[in-house]
């Protein structure tokens, strides 16, 4: 892994070399691991990765953490491992091995304090690295695509379960928590979501869980998702009702599912992020439910749930071969009910595969 990894970091130091920029720092998080493999924890004590655009890298850890940085083959990979002490000041140590820099990028995700931190002991103000790793990490590697169906293998496995778990007079939460240990009995690593939306709830888009009890005849919204071992998440869509739907919903939801399917068979190299959306928008705006579609299309997913390239008008950015994103169109009446069906998919030489393979009609139990 660890030659993977120096790639990544030299790509990091190529793309600084090509901008204003001298320096990236780099706090844990998903862009911390993409580039090191170290899925070191946010915490209050400062761990931060430097790159300078002549390749040179380093990494400052609180000493406690060395092994665990040690034990992710830090060094390994050309970094050069440096470690503060309680009472030490992490920043001026990090900045007397880097040196001077005149224009210091941060990752996007580093918590402002220590953002904060960086911008007093260099004395320039940080500015977000933005586009320079978003534009490298959303361009998967045919490993990463294989991680990510992985991913969608999984959290497929727990639909196709639901049965055994979704059913009138259970509470939502109740169906969480069973969901929950099946995500990690799947092979997930942590459970990222669970959404278990019943009835008026399902109007709500991020409504987790509730202690409302689950009606005969009412639809759920059951959006959930993982990550992997790997680092890689899924994330999948699927609506199921307990016993017969109403007649309306019922037609409400074949636009919906004949929306889904027109944005994934538009979805191919070179067509935009916003042609997505404005397909899958157009079959909901015709069959009377644009206004209830009040959520982009779709995100793109990898080490973060949520990435680059966004399914959103006004992303004018073209699919290219290695893109990953969910194509999640749906509808939602306050107060009443709603739906959505999400795939993960990835964009390949002519066209897309679906990560995720269960059956994307209403599931009835
Ligand atoms: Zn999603
Ligand atoms: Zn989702």
């Amino acid at each position: 892994m660890s030659n993977m990894h120096q790639k990544r970091i030299a790509n990091v130091a190529a793309r600084l070399a090509s901008t204003e920029h001298d320096v990236i720092f780099i706090t844990p998080g998903a862009d911390l691991r993409y580039l090191t493999g170290y899925d070191a924890l946010p915490l209050e004590r400062l761990t931060c990765l430097a790159v300078r655009s002549d390749g040179n890298a380093w990494m400052i850890v609180p000493t406690l953490e060395k092994p665990s940085a040690l034990a992710h083959g830090v060094p390994e990979i050309g970094i050069d491992l440096l470690d503060w002490q309680e009472t030490q000041d992490p920043y001026s140590l990090l900045l007397s091995a880097v040196g001077s820099t005149h224009r210091p990028l941060v990752n996007n995700l580093m918590w402002v304090e220590k953002a904060f931190g960086l911008q007093s002991a260099v004395g320039k103000n940080v500015e977000l690295a933005g586009k320079l790793l978003s534009d490298i990490r959303e361009i998967k590697t045919a490993d990463e695509i294989a991680f990510l169906h992985e991913a969608g293998a999984a959290i497929d496995e727990v639909h196709s379960n639901m049965h055994k778990w979704l059913r009138p007079g259970r509470t939502e939460r109740e169906v969480g928590k069973d969901i929950a240990e099946a995500i990690l009995a799947a092979g997930h690593e942590t459970v990222d979501f669970v959404i278990v939306a019943s009835g008026p709830n399902g109007a709500s888009p991020h409504h987790e869980l509730s202690d409302r009890v689950i009606q005969p005849g009412e639809p759920v919204v059951v959006d959930i998702g993982g990550t992997m071992p790997s680092g890689y998440c899924s994330d999948c869509t699927r609506m199921y009702v307990c016993g017969p739907a109403p007649v309306e919903y019922v037609e409400h939801y074949a636009v919906l599912l004949a929306a889904q399917e027109a944005a994934r068979e538009h979805a191919r190299p070179g067509v935009s992020c916003e042609s997505v959306d404005a397909v899958a928008r157009e079959v909901l705006t015709s069959g009377g439910l644009g206004d209830q579609f009040i959520h982009r299309t779709g995100h793109g997913i990898g080490m973060e749930t949520h990435e680059e390239p966004y399914i959103v008008t006004g992303n004018k950015s073209l699919l290219v071969p290695g893109h990953a994103f969910s194509i999640e169109p749906g509808f939602y009446f306050a107060g009443k009910c709603g739906a959505r069906i999400e795939d993960i998919v990835t964009c390949t030489e002519d066209g897309i595969r679906s990560a995720n393979n269960t059956s994307r009609e209403l599931v009835v139990l």
